[in-house]
């Protein structure tokens, strides 16, 4: 099932994200937070790829798996450091596995890279990857930035770039993480004005324990709002506590950007199926309602 049969058919969609083990031994462990996952009946589950190919198997298989489970999947794709022949291999690989949905991004360096850097074949950023995908009848999702991309130098240029992602044919958009609802809303106006008028699933991330919000911030430059702060210090030596009150700002964050029209919303679940279910189990006659 493609996502934008999904979003044809629904008026509010639920999707999460698992990442790849980095080590092999772990792979059981991550296939048994994607199957609690799924029984969780997401609208689809997306699944990251290591910047430079290096989880891509794994990013396949997953994938794989989770469509046999029954759940629609949407695999990364990353083409910093690749060749257009390699994309292209991977799209096909992909394509055999049964995946209809791929997320293009460009991707980052890991910091401990080692193979070779310059960018191949014109694969500069995701909007150079988005023909190759649909050349191939791929459901085609792109990144989207609530609060600017760190590289762009401000917010009118990174909606121009996103245009090129756009006008490149993505059929849906997912934000990176942010806290502050208001921070998505006036984006949304932006790309209004811009004449994007795509589905956008807003990205959740829970913040269950006070290390993750400097690691959150390092990662994605996100502004975390007074009353999350709060929350953080309030509890970050209660770790029940901070949980209960991590899952609870989520749960608000959710049900606000519901009840203002937002079309999806996209989990960051960190391979945590224990937390997602307590937000989905927060949230489910909503999902109901708005569904009916
Ligand atoms: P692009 O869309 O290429 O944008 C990158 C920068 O280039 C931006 O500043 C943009 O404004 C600028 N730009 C874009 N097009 C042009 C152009 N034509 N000319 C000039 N400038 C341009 N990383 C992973 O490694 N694996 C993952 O699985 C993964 N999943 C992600 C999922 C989501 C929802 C998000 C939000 C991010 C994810 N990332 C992932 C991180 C992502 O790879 C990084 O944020 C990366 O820095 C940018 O990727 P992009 O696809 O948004 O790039």
């Amino acid at each position: 099932m493609t996502i934008r049969n999904i979003l044809d058919s629904k008026k509010v969609l639920f999707s999460f994200e698992i990442f790849p083990p980095k080590k092999q031994a772990n792979f059981d462990n991550v296939i048994s937070c994607t199957k609690e996952l799924s029984a969780l009946e997401p609208d689809f589950m997306s699944i990251t790829y290591g910047a430079g190919g290096t989880t891509k198997v794994n990013t396949v298989e997953i994938a794989q798996q989770i469509i046999q489970m029954g759940t629609p999947a949407l695999a990364h794709l990353t083409c910093v450091g690749n060749t257009k022949e390699t994309i292209k291999s991977t799209i096909k690989e992909m394509k055999t596995a049964g995946i209809e949905n791929v997320l293009a991004l460009r991707g980052d360096y890991p910091q401990d890279f080692e193979g070779e850097k310059a960018t191949a074949d014109g694969l500069d950023h995701a909007s150079d990857l988005v023909p190759l995908l649909k050349e191939e009848g791929l459901c085609v999702g792109g990144a989207c930035y609530p609060e600017c991309h760190p590289e762009s130098a401000n917010r009118i240029d990174d909606i121009e770039n996103l245009k090129h992602k756009v006008d490149a044919g993505v059929d849906f958009l997912t934000t990176q993480m942010f806290f502050d609802n208001n921070m998505l809303y006036s984006y949304l106006y932006r790309l209004q004005s811009k004449g994007i008028h795509l589905p956008v699933l807003a990205g959740i991330m829970p913040i269950t324990n006070s290390s993750q919000v400097a690691r959150m911030v390092k990662l994605s430059s996100a502004y975390i709002p007074e009353k999350l702060l709060a929350i953080c210090d309030r509890f970050e030596n209660n770790p029940a506590a901070m949980r209960q009150a991590g899952i609870a700002y989520a749960t608000d964050q959710i049900i606000d950007l519901i009840s203002n029209g937002i079309r999806g919303i996209h989990i960051y679940s960190m391979n945590k199926p224990d937390v997602t279910k307590d937000i989905i189990a927060n949230v489910n006659e909503i999902i109901k309602a708005v569904n009916e």
